[in-house]
């Protein structure tokens, strides 16, 4: 997945005619952590995991992004999701850097005694290079609240009460009012801002999503309450659909219940996959990456795709959907809520203050749609998918910082300071 970042970012450094130096500093990670996690089962006997935190870059700010415990966890993937986060929180204009870290498991054979104990074992080999002026983690797939205020609490063991070394916390516990349903929220947003420039509604359109945790389920719930028809959905365990539209407000509870969309009564079972394929107007994947390859992009029918999750799309498959004239409104930019809210749930915390939920909301709605509108014009003005857009936006961004950081003026090309 590194590559495929490096290739959409290269594309948009061509654009801007940077140099080979330029695109080495920019893309090289500040530093790069790999820890041997040993904690004791619940059984008596031994875990051993492997636990990662790539700093991909600091120049606007602390390093910031998710940790997610999953098997797929490695250094390119650590890697690459926190070059993304450089880039996304430089779409989004919010003072930080990009990081991203988290544990090879599966948390679904860990019960929460074991998930504590390797949680609190890994901040103690991290806690040098974390902290809230240095690098503040966040939850991502398979990692939540708790997860995050077991962080909280082991870190402050160390340097004494630190609510601002972790956001996404327990709302009883620092966190931000707003900050579980942001991602989907900003989610609703972008796609809200695309509909309006097309003189079209939420209410206008049918949606299929595939992933229905964090970020897919709050997405399904904001955007069917604007009236849009969510007419499929997937998670691990297989996929549901309904043309008539899903009652979400039902399938939510269904979960809740059931941890799963399967068996959901209100529905027809379908395969997992072909939620990605399946006759609907917007299509948004809110699992995990590479989803959607040259294998399957052919086959999708929906115009707009909104990537709620990291890097759902191979570059191939990216091409081939350009090609057929289909709208990708890029990871960086569409599931940019969940760090900005993350923003306020830190900005809150430094300050022991804490914001009404009216006000993340209207502040979050803000960033969001201002980053969406010059992303738009960006790509409208100079002929590039919003992708690139995104990228050269960021780039951008992050160059112009750099260089007023370490007096480098000299060697940006003149696209960056237009
Ligand atoms: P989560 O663990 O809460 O949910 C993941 C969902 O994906 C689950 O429903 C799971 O069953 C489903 N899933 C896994 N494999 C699947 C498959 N093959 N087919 C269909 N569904 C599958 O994770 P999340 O926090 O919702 O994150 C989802 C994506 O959004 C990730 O790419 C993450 O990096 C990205 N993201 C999350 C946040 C956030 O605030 N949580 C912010 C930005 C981006």
């Amino acid at each position: 997945m590194l590559n495929t970042v490096n290739l959409f970012f290269n594309r948009a450094a061509d654009h801007l005619e940077l140099g080979d130096q330029l695109r080495q500093i920019l893309l090289t990670p500040n530093r790069v952590m790999r820890v041997e996690i040993v904690t004791e089962s619940d059984a008596g006997g031994l875990h051993h995991h492997l636990g990662y935190r790539v700093q991909h870059s600091a120049v606007r700010g602390p390093m910031k992004g998710g940790l997610r415990y999953h098997p797929s966890m490695d250094e390119d993937h650590a890697a690459s999701l926190a070059s993304l986060m450089t880039w996304k929180t430089a779409v989004v204009d919010v003072p930080y850097g990009g990081a991203k870290g988290g544990i090879n498991c599966d948390p679904s054979k860990l019960s929460e005694a074991e998930l504590y104990r390797i949680t609190t074992t890994f901040v103690g080999l991290v806690k040098e290079i974390i902290g809230p002026t240095i690098d503040i983690p966040a939850p991502d797939v398979n990692t939540n609240a708790q997860i995050m205020g077991w962080i909280m609490d082991e870190y402050s063991k160390y340097y004494g009460f630190s609510p601002g070394v972790v956001t996404g916390k327990p709302v009883d516990l620092f966190g931000s009012l707003g900050r579980d349903e942001a991602t989907g929220r900003g989610v609703m947003y972008v796609l809200e801002e695309y509909l309006n420039a097309d003189n079209r509604k939420l209410s206008d359109v049918t949606v299929a999503i595939q992933g229905f945790g964090n970020v897919g389920s709050h997405s399904a719930r904001l955007i069917a309450d604007q009236g849009a028809r969510i007419v499929a959905v997937s998670d691990i365990s297989g996929g549901i659909a309904n043309d008539k539209g899903l009652d979400v407000p039902e399938l939510l509870a269904w979960v809740k219940e059931n941890g799963v969309v399967k068996g959901f009564p209100g529905a027809n079972a379908i395969e997992g996959d072909a939620v990605l394929t399946c006759n609907a107007d917007v299509l948004i994947p809110a699992a995990l990456e590479e989803a959607i390859t040259e294998a399957n992009a052919g086959d999708v029918q929906a115009q707009i795709i909104v990537e709620a999750a990291n890097g759902p799309l191979t570059a191939e498959a990216h091409d081939i959907l350009i090609g057929k004239g289909v709208t990708v409104i890029p990871d960086i930019l569409a599931n940019a809520g969940g760090v900005t809210v993350s923003y306020f749930e830190w900005s809150q915390n430094i300050q022991h203050y804490r914001w009404e939920e009216s006000r993340v909301v209207e502040e979050l709605d803000k960033v969001m749609r201002k980053a969406y509108r010059s992303v738009a014009e960006l790509a409208a003005r100079d002929g590039i998918d919003h992708r690139s857009a995104a990228f050269v936006l960021a780039i951008k961004r992050v160059a112009r910082a750099a260089a007023s950081r370490r007096s480098i003026k000299q060697h940006l090309p003149p696209t960056l300071l237009d």
